[in-house]
């Protein structure tokens, strides 16, 4: 069983793909991540993210570098939304997500294109969104927490500009697949938010059998 959740930056996917994967026992890929190594490796070869000849260059990352906890930081983020514009990155990228999702254990993978390009006939599909006023507050609260305050409008500010980015790029934008339900968490508990989706993913499931 395949199960693609899709959304933009700080809806709370990851969260979601990360609890639909315990629950139905799956293996999980955050996507994001990949696009972030892509971005982080340009910038530390001394590269340009808009320029489509390096950042295709730096898709040959070694696995190693997906355990950096570099990846997740801010600076990261944007990064990798300028990388993931380049349609030869975006095409180094796919055969290894389609080999994630394709495993005889079934997986979990959450991103921007799975349920629109890599995974097309995935047994359920979720397009996970939010306010941007609510995931620039999310996003604020985690980086606090976490020592790393960065201000309010200027996280609004970047969120804002990826979501563009992301949706407006020629090349799997961002964008809820036509058979993708659509779960807003602006309201929503993390484990609300988590059981709306188990409840839409098993309605989906049944409708399938
Ligand atoms: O999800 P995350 O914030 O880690 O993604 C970082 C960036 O990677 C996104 O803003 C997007 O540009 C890109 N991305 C993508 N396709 C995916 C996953 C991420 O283009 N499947």
């Amino acid at each position: 069983m395949i199960i693609a959740v899709d959304g933009p930056a700080a809806s709370g996917k990851g969260t979601i793909a990360r609890a639909l994967a315990r629950h139905y026992g799956l293996l999980h890929l955050d996507t994001g991540l990949l696009y972030r190594a892509v971005g982080m490796t340009v910038a530390r070869q001394g590269g340009d993210a808009d320029n489509p000849a390096d950042a295709a260059a730096a898709c040959a990352f070694p696995d190693s570098l997906l355990a950096d906890p570099a990846l997740r930081s801010e600076e990261a983020g944007p990064l990798a939304s300028r990388v993931s514009r380049h349609p030869q990155v975006r095409a180094a990228l796919l055969e290894r997500q389609r080999a994630f999702a394709a495993q005889p254990g079934g997986a979990v993978l959450d991103g921007r294109d799975i349920g629109t390009v890599i995974a097309p006939d995935a047994d359920a599909k979720l397009f996970v969104t939010a306010s941007l006023a609510v995931r620039a507050q999310r996003r604020h609260a985690e980086l606090s927490a976490h020592g790393n305050p960065v201000a309010l409008e200027a996280l609004s500010a970047d969120l804002a500009e990826r979501d563009a980015r992301d949706m407006q790029r020629a090349d799997a934008p961002l964008k809820q697949a036509q058979d993708a339900d659509l779960l807003d968490t602006s309201n929503l508990s993390i484990d609300a938010a988590v059981q709306h989706a188990i409840a839409l993913v098993d309605a989906r499931l049944k409708s399938r059998h």
